[in-house]
């Protein structure tokens, strides 16, 4: 049995561990096991190479990932399915681990429809995918997102600054929220809960009656616009704001120990689906378990927010 490993999408640090466990796993189950580099391009072009076990040593530890990642606007057709099926023929590929995001299962349900087995393993720093309790990156984006807002909390504090911040996520503000309670925010803006600027400023104002003199806003990407929250901030409370837009330096770095461990159960499993020829699913966390699920049912599941965290967060930042 010969098994394909590629990563497509965004980046997120682990997916090296990830792919480390799949190529690992196939070996020692006897599979020949090749990489795909840049996602489904890589497929498309036939830039599909050999790995064996020493292929991947000395990653786990690195961001980013070692078989690139791109995006491929045309697999999102079936001439490109085509395409990869035909490249998969020629190379005797009899099943792919994709790891990647909500797009990438997508293509991987497209291209097991088509008669090779694929199986996706979680891998975006923004949790978003509604199977799984956790995905890969997740954790060293926050820490990373953390890291940096604590250092923005030093120098809001010696100046008596409000720090605006927005962390990434695209629509989902899990990073926001936990990077909100980890770094002591007054406010946590994100796109599941309701925005109410006013509600945020007659917090700020209340606090500063109390003696509190510099602040923490965290706001989720793309729900407002974290340069006019700081403007409409200062004109109304006094208090000098800035805007910070964290960015993509929350996609990189070295691995915690979470996204490692996960990441190395994910594509174990992964793995153990495409021995017994099973394709077309997902492989997630529940309750700290991997579990699987058919790629359209993964799809088609909404992911719920974290309401009681939030309130947590409202309730004892003040
Ligand atoms: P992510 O996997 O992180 O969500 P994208 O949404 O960019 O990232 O998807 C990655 C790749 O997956 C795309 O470039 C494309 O090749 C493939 N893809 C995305 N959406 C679809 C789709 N609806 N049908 C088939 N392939 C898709």
């Amino acid at each position: 049995m010969k098994i394909g490993v590629l990563t497509s999408g965004g980046d997120a640090p682990g997916m090296n561990a990830a792919i480390r466990a799949a190529v690992r796993a196939g070996i020692k189950k006897g599979m020949e096991v090749v990489g795909i580099y840049r996602g489904y391009n890589g497929l498309i072009n036939g830039d599909i190479r050999p790995l064996d076990e020493r292929s991947v040593s000395d990653i786990i530890q690195r961001g980013g990932t070692a078989l690139y990642t791109a995006r491929c606007d045309e697999f999102r057709y079936k001439e490109g399915v085509d395409k990869a099926v035909k490249s998969c023929k020629e190379h005797g590929i009899d099943g792919i681990v994709v790891i990647g995001g909500d797009g990438s299962f997508r293509g991987a349900a497209d291209l097991s429809a088509a008669g090779i087995p694929c199986v996706g393993v979680p891998g975006t720093i923004d949790n978003d995918i509604a199977m799984t309790e956790y995905t890969i990156g997740y954790d060293t984006a926050m820490n990373t997102a953390m890291e940096l807002i604590d250092k923005l909390r030093d120098t809001a504090s010696s100046h008596d600054r409000c720090s605006v911040v927005e962390v990434m996520g695209r629509r989902a503000g899990y990073i926001a929220l936990n990077t909100g309670i980890a770094c002591g925010a007054i406010a946590v803006i994100t796109s599941e809960i309701p925005y109410d600027l006013d509600a945020v400023i007659n917090k700020i104002k209340n606090t500063q009656t109390t003696g509190k003199h510099h602040f923490i806003v965290v706001v989720s990407e793309g729900v407002g616009n974290a340069d006019q929250i700081a403007k409409e901030i200062e004109e109304r409370t006094g208090i000098e704001s800035r805007a910070t837009i964290l960015g993509h330096v929350q996609r990189g770095g070295s691995p915690t120990v979470r996204d490692r461990v996960e990441a190395s159960k994910m594509g174990y499993y992964a793995v153990t689906l495409l021995e017994k020829g099973i394709g077309n699913r997902v492989v997630g966390l529940k309750q700290g378990s991997v579990y699987d699920v058919d790629i359209q049912e993964a799809l088609q599941m909404k992911k719920p927010f974290l309401e009681d965290l939030y309130k947590i967060a409202d309730e004892i930042s003040f």
